[in-house]
């Protein structure tokens, strides 16, 4: 069987590493000149347990979370080879209620409670597979502890939680050497997928490559463009028949300066805030909504934004953001972001179901699961929401193709 992925983010390499390990042959598809060189590394790599959800009551998206975050470090150890617990992770998150949030300390604490015990549950019998780390019980902070990391007018509680990121540059140079060795998997970069179709029991694809125009017939065909996704899945008339929404959010990273503490990995909630994210190796993630998030776009296909800003764009991300989080954390305010050499800005595409943005408590944006691997024949598309779930819905895809179920 010989098998098209369309999209070489982190979602079509680990369907790609999925398929061949059954022994498909793959080709692999990306109109960019690198593999992983998109959205799945323009992101904190948080792998999410679900704890960010709490405007969707019915937990539906925070055990989705859960299902992708506790198959993502085993995944790797099966296709790359790296142990669940040699993942370079993130100081844990601690979850802030910020004082303007939209669910009060009492309502965010249950909804943490009950997600946390969903965990829990989730992860008995499989306890290495959260990245070797124990599910810890959830713990609220005292107001001294509090007061030792953050502004204790912003921060209203603190819960702590053992939820992690992975560097998703890191990661996504080990994807890229495992695909280059593999004897099933064939890369096709310089590609654009103009448009697929299906052919009798065929799934034709059509591209603009190096040497012109293409096409090809394969026993499958699988999207997974990610911002490209619903044009493709409109040329063969699978026009969702719900609004969406195309986001353009920005986040900053650098290298700690010697002599400042690390600051306490955390995210802010409920609402339009952002995040701090810690690494072992002092690469600092940080991300604030209202500075970071400067497209929207309901069009099928988003403009083509500029994924790393110049000048002035660079610097005003760069300064309203340590501007804006330092009020909550104050050791960032030690920091003047102007003498840092190392700053970058780097930006990617979110893609979601919804019609009003995160401000909107109801807005659809809040509830992320109804993602995953949608099928019309031999044509799969695959919506993964998040790079949390990337590797379990390449397994799902992967079973489906090969008839597992
Ligand atoms: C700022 C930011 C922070 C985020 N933080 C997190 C987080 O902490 N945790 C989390 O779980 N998720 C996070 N996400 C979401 C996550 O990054 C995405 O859900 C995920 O990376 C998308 O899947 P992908 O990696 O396959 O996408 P991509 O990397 O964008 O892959 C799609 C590929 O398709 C290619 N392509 C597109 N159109 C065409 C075409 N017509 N022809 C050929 N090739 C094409 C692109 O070149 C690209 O390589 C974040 C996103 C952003 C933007």
């Amino acid at each position: 069987m010989r098998v098209a992925v369309l999209g070489g983010g982190l979602q079509g390499c680990t369907t790609a590493l999925a398929l061949a390990d059954r022994g498909v042959e793959v080709v692999l598809f990306d109109r960019n000149e690198a593999l992983l060189s998109r959205t799945a590394i323009a992101n904190e790599g948080k792998i999410h347990l679900g704890y960010m959800y709490a405007a969707d009551p019915t937990l539906a998206t925070a055990k989705t979370m859960m299902a992708g975050a506790l198959a993502f470090a085993p995944f790797f150890e099966r296709h790359l080879g790296i142990a669940v617990d040699a993942h370079a992770t993130s100081m844990p998150a601690a979850y802030v209620v910020h004082r303007d949030s939209q669910h009060d300390v009492d309502e965010a604490s249950a909804y943490l409670a009950t997600v946390h015990g969903l965990i829990r549950e989730a992860a008995e019998g499989r306890r290495d597979d959260y990245f070797g780390l124990d599910i810890t019980p959830l713990r609220r902070w005292s107001c001294s502890e509090r007061d030792a990391s953050f502004d204790a007018d912003a921060a209203v509680a603190v819960f702590e939680t053992p939820e992690v990121a992975i560097n998703p540059v890191a990661l996504a140079g080990a994807v890229r050497e495992r695909i280059a060795g593999h004897p099933l998997i064939e890369v096709r970069l310089g590609a654009t997928i103009r448009s697929a179709c299906m052919d009798g029991d065929r799934a034709t694809v059509e591209w603009d490559g190096l040497d012109g125009p293409s096409r090809e017939g394969f026993d499958h065909a699988v999207n997974a463009l990610w911002d490209g996704r619903l044009a493709l899945d409109e040329k063969l008339g699978l026009r969702p028949s719900r609004p969406w929404i195309h986001r353009l959010k920005y986040g900053v990273s650098f290298t700690l300066p010697d002599g400042v503490e690390r600051p306490q990995s955390a995210t802010f909630i409920s609402g339009p805030f952002g995040e701090v994210v810690s690494y072992p190796d002092r690469l600092t993630y940080l991300t604030w909504y209202p500075s970071c998030l400067r497209g929207y776009s309901s069009d099928l296909v988003p403009p083509n934004w500029q994924t790393h800003p110049d000048e002035p764009l660079h610097g005003e991300i760069v300064r309203d953001t340590f501007a804006a989080l330092s009020e909550i954390v104050p050791s960032l305010g030690t920091i003047d972001p102007e003498t840092l050499p190392d700053a970058r800005v780097k930006g990617g595409v979110i893609v979601a179901w919804g019609k009003t943005d995160i401000y909107d408590p109801e807005s659809e944006l809040h509830q992320r699961y109804q993602i995953g691997v949608m099928s019309s024949g031999r044509y799969h598309s695959i919506d993964p929401g998040k790079l949390t779930m990337a590797p379990y819905f390449a397994e799902a895809c992967a079973s489906r193709i090969c008839g597992e179920f």
